[in-house]
């Protein structure tokens, strides 16, 4: 053991991972399969008192650190080569107060964990789509979920957040105090701090909610997604959506003759009363004749678990990247539906996601995240097996991605889903418009002027 893993093991509660041991190999995996780096060390810390020892040592020692939530960002950003390692995997914890509809999150937890607890009181926040996706990674840059139409991103469900700053000290920031670090958080990633605890604004959901999934074939071509589109106009604030291209996996749940064929499912989320939901989305379902429909009403819990089996952890290689639309034409339509004909691997989707409703109500300089007012998102979530085929599904998604650049909403990219962040800084400042990404470098400054948390979509300190 070297001094530093000694000195930290007296300090921390949790254990201290070295290389060598199968409980490092096992901590240092993440959901992207290509990931393959080795921290110097790996603190599994307990409490928030673990988290600013760490920093403290980290500190003292000149190490930068990466922060693993759930371990989800297809970028692996939670695991650093040479570097310490802080591992929220076991805070997980999560207390709802039922009557004030507010949930104390821990660090590490995941939405499956919120889900769980909020709905034992028919409550919800706006999560991601799979049930083991960090809560920390997906809110800090944004978090866009089903029931982002009526309640905005995860981002604007935060009340407060219990922070440990790279110089070690433990911090609330809300709008009353630490404003600054408080607006910076939301939607500024991982660059600020870590984030030991949320606080998190409940609202009354379920338990049953209606979902639709209707399942067309590629081949009924644009019409549907057309009427998609226009019938969703003035429902941008009830229904969050997306259509998603896939190829049908043989599976005894879709008919024999679908296997193999490229389909698109219209999924949508009615964040109201159930039975209500069943009838304004009907029209979905009558667009063509569907491959099969997996719609119905069920318990919230259930619907934020429909995807985890399309979405298994540490067993592909993943390459995921964004564009926000400017508009979603009839001429954009087409050239998505021909750009996925050619894709290379039967595991790929790409989705459209609706935006509007209570996420657009946002102002652009309320938090971070910025501007609102993107109509909708395309996002190539490109998944395949071996090694051998990484440059043909890389180099196949960053074309596709180039040739819709020109349709892009003023450059602007979902941060969670940017590839390796190729753009660098340029990426950023579209994103977070020019304001907000000089504030957020005025605020990383402050907090963290050493730029020792880096292993994110960094954002550089001013001066730096
Ligand atoms: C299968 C899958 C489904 C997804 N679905 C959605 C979705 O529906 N909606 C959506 O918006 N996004 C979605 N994403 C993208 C997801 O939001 C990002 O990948 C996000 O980074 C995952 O967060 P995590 O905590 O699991 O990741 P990690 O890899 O653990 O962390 C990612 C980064 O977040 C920061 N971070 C993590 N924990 C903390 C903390 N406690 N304090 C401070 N910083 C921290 C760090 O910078 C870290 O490097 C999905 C990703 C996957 C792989």
């Amino acid at each position: 053991m070297d001094q530093l893993t000694t000195e930290l093991s007296a300090r921390i509660e949790g254990e201290v991972l070295m290389p060598g041991s199968d409980a490092y190999e096992e901590a240092r995996k993440v959901w992207n399969a290509m990931i393959d780096r080795k921290p110097l060390l790996i603190a599994q810390c307990r409490n928030s008192q673990d988290v600013a020892q760490t920093l403290a040592l980290a500190n003292g020692n000149d190490h930068p650190v990466s922060i693993r939530g759930g371990a989800h960002n297809v970028a692996g950003h939670a695991v650093c080569d040479d570097g310490v390692m802080i591992d929220l995997s076991q805070m997980r914890n999560v207390s709802v107060d039922a009557e004030a509809r507010t949930a104390r999150v821990a660090g590490g937890s995941t939405w499956g964990d919120v889900d769980a607890a909020s709905q034992a009181h028919g409550l919800a926040t706006p999560g991601g789509l799979i049930s083991d996706t960090g809560v920390a990674g997906l809110s800090l840059s944004g978090g866009i979920g089903w029931l982002r139409s009526r309640f905005g991103l995860c981002i604007d469900n935060i009340l407060s957040v219990e922070i440990v700053t790279a110089d070690g000290q433990i911090r609330r920031a809300s709008e009353t105090e630490n404003a600054d670090l408080f607006w910076a958080v939301r939607g500024g990633g991982g660059n600020f701090g870590v984030i030991t605890e949320f606080e998190f604004q409940l609202h009354p959901m379920g338990p049953e909610v209606m979902f639709c999934a209707p399942i067309y074939a590629l081949e009924c071509g644009p019409e549907p997604i057309r009427f998609w589109r226009d019938f969703l106009k003035d429902k941008n604030d009830r229904i969050g959506s997306l259509v998603e291209f896939s190829t049908v996996a043989e599976d005894d749940e879709f008919p024999r003759e679908s296997w193999g064929k490229q389909v698109y499912t219209i999924a949508a989320v009615y964040a109201g009363d159930a039975e209500e939901g069943e009838q304004i989305m009907q029209p979905l379902r009558e667009l063509a004749p569907m491959v099969t429909d997996f719609s119905g009403r069920m318990e919230y819990c259930e619907v934020q678990k429909l995807f985890d089996l399309l979405m298994p952890a540490g067993e592909f290689r993943c390459y995921w990247k964004s564009h926000y639309l400017q508009d979603l034409s009839d001429a954009i339509i087409d050239e998505i539906l021909e750009g996925i004909k050619t894709v290379p691997s039967a595991n790929t989707l790409a989705s459209i996601w609706n935006f509007g409703g209570a996420t657009a109500s946002v102002p652009a300089d309320a938090t971070a995240f910025g501007d609102r007012s993107m109509p909708y998102m395309f996002s190539l979530d490109s998944v395949w097996e071996g090694t051998d085929d990484d440059e043909t599904n890389i180099g196949w998604t960053r074309d596709f991605w180039g040739r819709m650049q020109r349709h892009s909403y003023n450059g602007r990219m979902y941060l969670n889903f940017p590839g390796q962040g190729e753009e660098g800084d340029k990426l950023l400042q579209d994103t977070y418009g020019a304001d907000n990404f000089q504030r957020l470098r005025e605020i990383k400054a402050k907090y963290d002027p050493d730029n020792r948390f880096r292993f994110n979509q960094n954002i550089r300190p001013l001066n730096h």
